[in-house]
């Protein structure tokens, strides 16, 4: 048999010709490598410094016993804690692999090449993935203006008036990543209530729990009344379980039946499962983070004052901060410091880097680090 070129690219479904893959935060081993460094602070990822509650732990650890079976396809007991966690009936529940696997049943529940799905410029890079994938249209919503008030942040009225007879999906991050800008009840309610009844709106708060602003809605409880509305949320921030892979969505039931349609049989892991019912239940743990958050936040923002920096309002684990130079640049020097923050050119903010708030010795090394880098 001859070797002979093959354009695999042109043999693969038209949307992922032209999709870039997402780009994670490097990982600290790979820093290792690269540097031949010991001592490294990985701020890149949005992760929990506390990580998960003793709890999740120790039921991880009793799971460990029936790994030799499939997991409960159906999540029964995870889909009933969490039904009775948010007051809402287990049928409104679609479990995922992460909230990013419940967005791409979105995508493939709704979406096809003769669809739009609309979110914002500086949104969540797992949109235009998700859509682009199915060979859906990304339509890209101008975002709010500098001056505003949430600089960066999703403008409702652009999203409005980017949906057309053919969209059926929008996408919004409250808060968003990686600006942290987020919206309030009042204006997000309006927006629902005037959205077309062929489109679906997927709220994603993947930072829900670490909001403190009292126009901040929970969308869960519009579910009932909003049947067009998908809230997804997510055990990979304030829960620390980022590594075992659970999100879920709070929908119409009819909305979640399609939706498990096209999910596979066991996108869930056992462990997961285990080890997201008993995080659920913590709520002394969630309290702890969402304290350290607050401090480190506040920590951060007293360094970056000091520096001169600006950065955009965050509701999140994480700051966006103008570094008022390439941000590549100061990404490559922290780097060599054994610091990893993300750039974020990649969303159209390039003198920007998005700084996650770790624990009281990490965020002393990482404005450390930055101090010198910034003044040297
Ligand atoms: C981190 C993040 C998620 C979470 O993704 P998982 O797949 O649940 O780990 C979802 N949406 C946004 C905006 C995020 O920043």
């Amino acid at each position: 048999m001859s070797v002979h070129q093959c354009d695999f690219v042109s043999l693969a479904a038209p949307g992922v010709r032209t999709l870039k893959p997402y780009q994670p935060g490097k990982p600290e081993s790979e820093l290792r490598r690269e540097y031949g460094l010991s001592q490294i602070v990985k701020l890149a990822s949005n992760e929990s410094p506390l990580g998960p509650s003793p709890m999740a732990v120790a039921a991880l650890q009793n799971q460990i016993q029936g790994l030799a079976r499939y997991p409960d396809g159906n999540g029964h007991d995870l889909k009933a804690a969490l039904a009775s966690f948010h007051g809402v009936r287990p049928s409104t529940i679609t479990l995922g692999n992460g909230s990013n696997d419940v967005l791409e049943l979105v995508g493939r529940a709704f979406l096809t090449p003769d669809h739009e799905s609309v979110f914002s410029e500086h949104a969540f890079a797992v949109y235009p993935l998700v859509t682009m994938a199915t060979g859906a249209v990304a339509r890209v919503a101008t975002a709010n203006p500098v001056s505003h008030k949430m600089p960066y942040g999703h403008d409702l009225a652009a999203i409005a008036a980017s949906i057309g007879g053919r969209t059926r999906v929008v996408f919004i991050a409250n808060p968003n990543n990686p600006t942290g800008t987020w919206l309030a009840g009042d204006v997000l309610r309006s927006f629902l209530d005037n959205v077309p009844d062929h489109v679906l709106v997927v709220i994603d708060e993947a930072y829900f729990e670490y909001v403190n602003d009292t126009g901040y809605p929970n969308t869960v409880s519009w579910v009932e009344q909003v049947p067009n509305l998908i809230v997804t949320r997510t055990f990979s921030k304030i829960y620390g379980l980022a590594g075992l892979r659970i999100g879920y969505a709070v929908s119409h039931p009819d909305v979640a039946d399609l939706l498990n349609r096209v999910r596979q049989p066991f996108n869930v892991n056992s462990l997961a499962q285990a080890a997201a019912e008993a995080a659920l239940q913590d709520t002394a743990h969630i309290r702890r983070c969402l304290e350290a958050n607050r401090t480190g936040l506040h920590r951060l923002r007293v360094a970056m004052d000091l520096l001169d920096l600006r950065y955009l309002p965050s509701q999140g684990n994480f700051l966006c901060v103008d570094m008022g130079r390439q941000g590549s640049d100061v990404y490559a020097a922290l780097l060599e410091k054994g610091i990893i923050v993300r750039p974020v050119d990649n969303y159209g903010l390039p003198q920007f880097l998005r700084i996650t708030v770790g624990t009281e010795w990490e965020n002393e090394r990482l404005i450390e680090a930055l101090t010198e880098v910034i003044k040297g």
